[in-house]
């Protein structure tokens, strides 16, 4: 065995074993992996080996892709068959809903290009002929389905070795029977790994230990989100209809998925594998997986397959002639959304996960691909925060796990609403004016474990969503709120935003050389900063204030918490002249604005706040009725008249009763997130994380003018100026959607010219209820971006027409903000 390589691979599931042939891919051929017994012995063994390519969202939805572009060239390359079928995937669709999902999905498969067909139900039969339509008795009628013709299923353990052979022969080692059991941080900076067989010390670690990835962050101090729930399906025997309509001729079957009743079934040796997703499937090794589990199954459960089995045969009556020959549990990884954990582990340097995969067969591919890349190249291809370890924050404990990968196991198969808000394990963080928001009929949603209030129903209101892809109940109710604030004063309450303190006498040096804007120099001033990947891509947007000399107050997203504080706490240097401290929970935030605002907040403080002595993008340090050391900014993200309000956070009770105290007279309420959206979308401002993403450089972003090239160095500066050189491919835009009467965009539409060819993409949109416009912003290739060019984006299947706005199409001078 080796006892020095460059990147170590702990884990030998199909996706430790991915991530190691793609590192020799990239030229990284002094590898290793370990496994604590044999290749496959984890979830891969007992996979079904499906390779859905149907996923909502835009980053794993590449991820699928590759893989499924990669298994089907392995063979081929290795040597090693993998029994890639590709049968075709058909998802059944009984409700309109449903089909508003499949078309929503069909947006983002367009825009990464995945083949997909909306199909009718006699379609359906033409390619299921054992499949029922319903209608009658208590079979739903299928109203359409989407069809993949590309997808199907492999041998889990034939595409892992298949990759191994890949891997060996580039000369990647593997060593079975061997167990990491502890790691250590050399002197020189390496890690120097424990194992049963002896030591080896690597500059990097990939966990890819699957069930035990809390266990193997346990000895790294990391605590993983990923906790597996018991998973089954049913071998059944063979089936007399399957076998004689196959010996008639007929080619294999796709996998047929029927969503409405939360099953899958495929065809197996002339019989079948029906794989539910059960309620009441319980979490299992939450504390770790005890050593007599090895290679082992669970007990089936048939009182939990029955519902599905009773529905599967229904729709496919050919099941009830066929006995069951096995019943497989076995534990698979998930994570409190369903997405895996690919990327850095937050707070070490040079160790990456590969954990949590729920459908690990399907993402193995890509999530070796984009993992090998981000450790060689030091950044990934696309955009990854979806499956970034770093979303996640230290409110997961394994109580929350636990509740919300049950919840989201559950859930595989209902409607992904985009405004859907599960209620499990909730609520977890509030701010302190919690009950008091919630007393004002506050319905929540939740975010990075903050409750955060969507919109108010107002008294005699059910306080519930009616989810859904179109105009829903809530939409008169957004619109007041909208109205309040653009014509009265409105509060947010943004306490979730995450809050760094930087200071030091090397803190403004530090902070320009990581973002692209100029740092203020000048106490008061502040300055909307981009954070880039070394090529350009936004990676974080920070507003940096500078409250006193030496001392900067960072702001960004809440949900950004530990993937911006990881690379602020990575960047630091190490002589001590930066101090860095995450006081995300020392302060809350109200955003008090609206033509009215000022009147309200001159109330309570001393501060004057006319123009003069407090402009517009300029920030003090006030007194706020009880409240001190508040640091008021004249800044905000739904373009009106307005402070943000950072105070102490012991202050929270006392301002806001003082707010809506002093507000009474002037009409002063609470206005929720989707509120906010709109008002935003307005206003043009782009979202970090849906609109400002890796993917784009701040140039593509047009965000020119917070883009300083004259200024020192910043990460990313040599691909700006490239990018410059060379000329910007894409460029940001505003669009008025047209002939809109109930489904607004909501990103991830494709965009088109007015001959049909995709140019773009929207990544966010929603209805603009102030100037009362169908709103979508996003990217289009550069030559597209004049206002007032007309485009076309298709929503929810139809297309509709479009026009390049101005950008800010509400007050696009900024005269309200500056007033
Ligand atoms: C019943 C069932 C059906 C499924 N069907 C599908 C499907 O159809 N399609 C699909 O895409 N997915 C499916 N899955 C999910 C899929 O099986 C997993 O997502 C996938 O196998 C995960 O692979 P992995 O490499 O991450 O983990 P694993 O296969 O679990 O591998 C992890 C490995 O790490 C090793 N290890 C752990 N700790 C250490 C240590 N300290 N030192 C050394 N080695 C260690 C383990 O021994 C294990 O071999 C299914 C899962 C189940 C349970």
């Amino acid at each position: 065995m080796k006892t020095h390589v460059r990147v170590l691979v702990i884990g030998g599931g199909v996706v430790g074993v991915s991530t190691l042939y793609h590192l020799t891919r990239k030229g990284w051929t002094d590898v290793a992996l370990i496994e604590r017994t044999e290749l496959t012995a984890g979830s891969t063994w007992h996979a079904a080996g499906l390779l859905p390519l149907f996923n909502m969202s835009y980053t794993v939805g590449q991820l699928h892709k590759y893989s499924v572009d990669l298994y089907k060239r392995l063979p081929g390359e290795t040597g090693q068959d993998v029994s890639f079928h590709v049968s075709g995937n058909l998802r059944l669709a009984t409700s309109r809903d449903r089909m508003d999902e499949y078309q929503k999905y069909c947006g983002t498969a367009n825009t990464i290009g995945v083949p997909f067909e909306i199909i009718s139900p006699q379609r359906v039969k033409e390619l299921w002929p054992l499949a029922e339509l319903g209608g009658s008795g208590d079979t739903p009628a299928l109203v359409g389905a989407l069809y993949h013709p590309d997808d199907g299923h492999i041998a889990p353990a034939d595409l892992t070795m298949a990759l191994r052979k890949g891997a060996r022969a580039a000369g990647a080692e593997i060593y079975e029977h061997t167990e990491a059991q502890a790691f250590e941080r050399t002197p020189a900076g390496e890690w120097q790994v424990k194992t049963s067989k002896g030591d080896i010390v690597a500059e990097h670690l990939v966990l890819a230990t699957g069930n035990y990835a809390r266990q193997t962050g346990r000895m790294l101090g990391l605590n993983v989100p990923a906790i597996p729930v018991e998973h089954q399906y049913i071998v059944y025997d063979e089936s007399p209809e399957l076998k004689s309509y196959r010996q008639g001729g007929g080619r294999e079957l796709a996998v047929l998925r029927e969503s409405d009743a939360s099953y899958y079934l495929r065809e197996e040796r002339m019989g079948w594998i029906l794989g539910p997703y059960e309620r009441g499937a319980p979490a299992r090794f939450a504390d770790g997986v005890p050593d007599w589990f090895g290679r082992s199954l669970f007990p089936g459960d048939l009182d939990r397959l029955v519902p599905h089995v009773e529905a599967a045969t229904r729709r496919v009556p050919a099941l009830e002639n066929c006995g069951i020959k096995d019943i497989v549990n076995g534990p698979i990884s998930y994570t409190p959304d369903g997405s895996p954990l690919i990327g850095p582990a937050w707070g070490l340097p040079n160790v990456w996960l590969n954990e949590g995969h729920s459908f690990g067969i399907t993402a193995a591919g890509g999530s070796g691909w984009q993992l090998a890349e981000w450790i060689t190249e030091g950044e990934p291809g696309i955009d990854m925060l979806a499956v970034d370890p770093r979303r996640y924050g230290a409110y997961t404990g394994k109580r929350y796990v636990v509740k919300k990968n049950e919840e989201t196991y559950r859930n595989v198969f209902t409607i992904h609403y985009p405004d859907e808000e599960r209620a499990d394990a909730r609520p977890a963080k509030t701010s302190p004016v919690y009950d008091k928001i919630n007393a004002m009929g506050a319905v929540w949603g939740q975010r990075y474990g903050w409750e955060r209030a969507n919109w108010f129903a107002p008294a005699g209101v059910e306080r519930k969503d009616k989810w859904s892809f179109r105009r829903t109940n809530y939409f008169p109710y957004v619109a007041r709120e909208v109205q309040l604030m653009r014509e009265q004063v409105g509060v947010i309450d943004l306490t979730p935003f995450t809050k760094h303190e930087v200071t030091g006498p090397g803190a403004e040096a530090w902070l320009d050389g990581l973002v692209a804007n100029k740092v203020p120099a000048r106490v008061g001033r502040m300055a909307l900063s981009h954070a880039l990947t070394p090529r350009g891509g936004i990676r974080s947007e920070f507003t940096i204030t500078k409250i006193a000399d030496e001392h900067f107050y960072v702001v960004s997203a809440g949900a950004a918490e530990r993937y911006d504080g990881d690379f602020l706490q990575k960047k630091l240097p190490k002589d001590g002249s930066v101090g860095l401290r995450n006081i995300t929970n020392t302060r809350g935030c109200f955003v008090v604005a609206g033509p009215h605002s000022r009147a309200v907040l001159t109330q309570l403080t001393d501060t004057p706040l006319d123009n003069d002595s407090f402009p517009w993008l300029t920030a003090q340090t006030i007194e706020a009725a009880l409240a001190v050391d508040v640091y008021a900014l004249r800044v905000n993200f739904v373009g009106s008249l307005g402070w943000e309000l950072h105070f102490p956070i012991e202050y929270a009770h006392n301002l806001f009763d003082a707010l809506f105290e002093a507000g009474a007279k002037h009409g002063i309420g609470m206005v929720g997130m989707r509120a906010m959206e709109s008002l935003r979308m307005e206003k043009s401002y782009r979202m970090w994380g849906s609109d400002m993403t890796p993917d784009y450089t701040p140039f593509e972003a047009s965000l020119d003018r917070f883009v300083r090239m004259k200024k020192g160095g910043f990460i990313g500066k040599e691909a700006l100026e490239q990018q410059l050189a060379a000329g910007v491919p894409n460029r940001f835009v505003t669009l008025e959607v047209h002939g809109v009467t109930d489904a607004d965009p909501l990103g991830n539409e494709p965009l088109f010219d007015k001959n049909g060819k995709m140019i773009g993409r929207a990544t966010s949109g929603y209805y603009g209820h102030h100037i009362k416009k169908s709103l979508a912003i996003g990217y289009v290739k550069a030559q597209y971006a004049e206002p007032g060019t007309p485009l076309s984006i298709l929503i929810l299947g139809e297309r509709k027409q479009a026009t390049v706005l101005r950008e800010s199409p509400y007050d696009p001078d900024n005269n309200e903000l500056r007033a």
